[in-house]
This record gives structure tokens, sequence and C-alpha cells, in this order.
């Protein structure tokens, strides 16, 4: 599956169980909620086994607001990474 399949299952499956009552920033502060919960996930010396589940939380969420809105989120990536790429450091250390 690509990015914007899994995209569309998540987004349908959200819209299935009624939770698409939201606004666009509201659904934003839910994104920041999981990243709050991969946050506590790691207060101990190393990750714990729930870690990657709580960064696909995130990952899913994003994904149902792109798809709702419209966005390719795929084609963005890419196109993201190819900017990040063409920057360079921008005199940063490594
Ligand atoms: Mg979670």
């Amino acid at each position: 599956m690509t990015i914007n399949d899994i995209a569309k299952k998540n987004y349908e499956w959200v819209e299935e169980m009624g939770w698409h009552n939201k606004t666009v920033l509201e659904a934003l502060a839910l994104v920041a909620s999981e990243v709050g919960e991969a946050i506590n996930e790691c207060r101990n010396e190393k990750p714990t086994a729930a870690f990657g589940e709580e960064l696909a939380d995130i990952i899913l969420r994003v994904l149902d607001i792109a798809h709702w809105q419209g966005i390719d989120i795929e084609a963005e990536i890419n196109n993201k990474m190819l900017i990040n790429e063409q920057r360079g450091t921008r005199g940063r250390q490594k």
C-alpha cells in the first residue's frame, strides 16, 4: 500500500466510526495528544514496546487530516524531502 492508500483506508475507517466531527485545529490538537502519549513511552532509559504504536497513532492522525483536506501527502513528503536535500545544512553542524 502507498502512503496515500493508507491515508484513504484510515480515513474511511474513522468516517465509519463517526469520528470526523472536529475542526482542523481540534484534529491537530489530537496529533499533539498522540505526541504526548509517545513522550510518555520514552520516560525511561529506553522507549517502551508501545512506542512504535504511538508513533503510528501520530502518523495516522496526520494522514487522516491530509486525506480529509484533499492533500496528496505522498507528493508533499517527496517534495519536502527534495527541498530539504537542496537546502543542505545551512551552516548547521551535522
Ligand atoms: Mg495513542
